[in-house]
């Protein structure tokens, strides 16, 4: 009997069968590393290593490349506030993730690919859709005209009729032409880190790193994406009108997505506090590895009690002192090392 999954693109259950041969070519959305990934993040990256034993186990062969994605607004604000370079920030936070899908025993993708390598890449493909009239440029940015590709919407089946073609809207601080644009390439504020490239001084948005890197590794097309339900609108369907511009052909065969709510998070999203829940799991996994408590979790896995909630309080509250300890160690070490005058520009030859 075939394998068989729900399809996000044709919302049906499929037959799978690789396009070529026996080896499946799957990418998969990676981390932003601007801080530690958190248990709903993990929860998704879980699902995404059954996937790779579930299709192992049923004879294929895999090639999986998965996104580091070590550059974007978050990442740049934090850097430049901790004054430390994009490479040193995002460093502390690449190692952390790989330490805990170690700790959790997820398998490592045949790929691990970071958006940063692949500037140049990314440069190339953003002028190659502006040379078939798919972008924009507006006060240094450059924009995907969604106009411009018909099979918008197809992956997360929305309706954009009553999104007003022309309507200026201020997202994410640039200006767009039509609401359903988004940024391939942002121009630099004042202070930011930014590369010199053909189309520009910038940096990339989020989107065309995933396309760039599928493309260049996978090929044309692709046997799996997937990911988080949370990225099918608008990160997975933005990536498929770039990748179909750029390439002519359709993008996937198969689109998987973690179907339901991460609702088992629901004891960390208690606490409100975006730092205790980054920082909760990556601690949690810490204290695992150092053998420190091994009923730790099982301890603060108990929301529904008092004393587990003040337990759990005191702990974050160490944990976020022993961040702040390890951040403010490393900046010193900068300075001591003469590296802390502001990396704002990166060449590219
Ligand atoms: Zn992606």
């Amino acid at each position: 009997m075939p394998l068989r999954f729900y399809n996000t693109l044709t919302q049906q259950v499929e037959d799978f069968t690789p396009a070529s041969e026996n080896t499946v070519r799957m990418y998969t959305c990676g981390p932003t590393v601007y801080d530690f990934a958190h248990i709903g993040n993990f929860r998704t990256f879980t699902f995404v290593d059954l996937l790779r034993k579930c299709l192992r186990l049923n004879g294929f062969q895999l090639n999986h490349v998965m996104n580091i994605t070590d550059v974007d607004d978050k990442i740049i604000r934090n850097a430049v506030a901790r004054r430390l370079s994009l490479e040193d920030y995002t460093k502390i936070y690449t190692e952390a993730f790989l330490e805990d899908c170690a700790s959790l025993r997820l398998e490592r993708p045949e790929r691990l690919s970071p958006a940063t390598e692949h500037i140049q890449d990314m440069a190339d493909a953003i002028q190659k859709l502006g040379d078939s009239h798919h972008t924009y440029t507006s006060e240094g940015s450059v924009y995907f005209k969604i106009a411009s590709f018909p099979g918008y919407g197809k992956l997360s089946h929305n309706d954009f009729s009553g999104n007003l073609s022309g309507a200026r809207v201020d997202v994410d601080e640039y200006d767009k032409a039509d609401a359903r644009d988004f940024a391939l390439w942002k121009t630099p504020k004042e202070g930011e880190f930014f590369w010199d490239t053909a189309i520009g001084p910038g940096r990339p948005g989020w989107h065309i790193e995933c396309s760039v890197m599928a493309i260049k590794y996978l090929g044309e097309t692709l046997d799996i994406h997937a990911g988080g339900v949370d990225l099918i609108f608008p990160h997975h369907e933005n990536e498929i009108a770039q990748s179909e511009c750029l390439t002519g052909k359709a993008r996937q065969l198969q689109v998987l997505h973690l179907c339901d709510e991460p609702r088992h998070v629901v004891w960390v999203a208690g606490d409100r506090d975006a730092l205790d829940h980054c920082a909760g799991m990556h601690g949690v996994l810490c204290e695992r590895r150092q053998h420190r408590s091994r009923t730790f979790c099982r301890r603060h896995l108990q929301h529904d009690s008092q004393r587990g909630k003040a337990e759990r309080a005191r702990w974050f509250g160490r944990q976020r002192f022993e961040h702040r300890l390890r951040l403010r160690a490393i900046t010193q070490q900068q300075r001591g090392a003469g590296r802390l005058e502001r990396t704002t520009r990166v060449r590219i030859d």
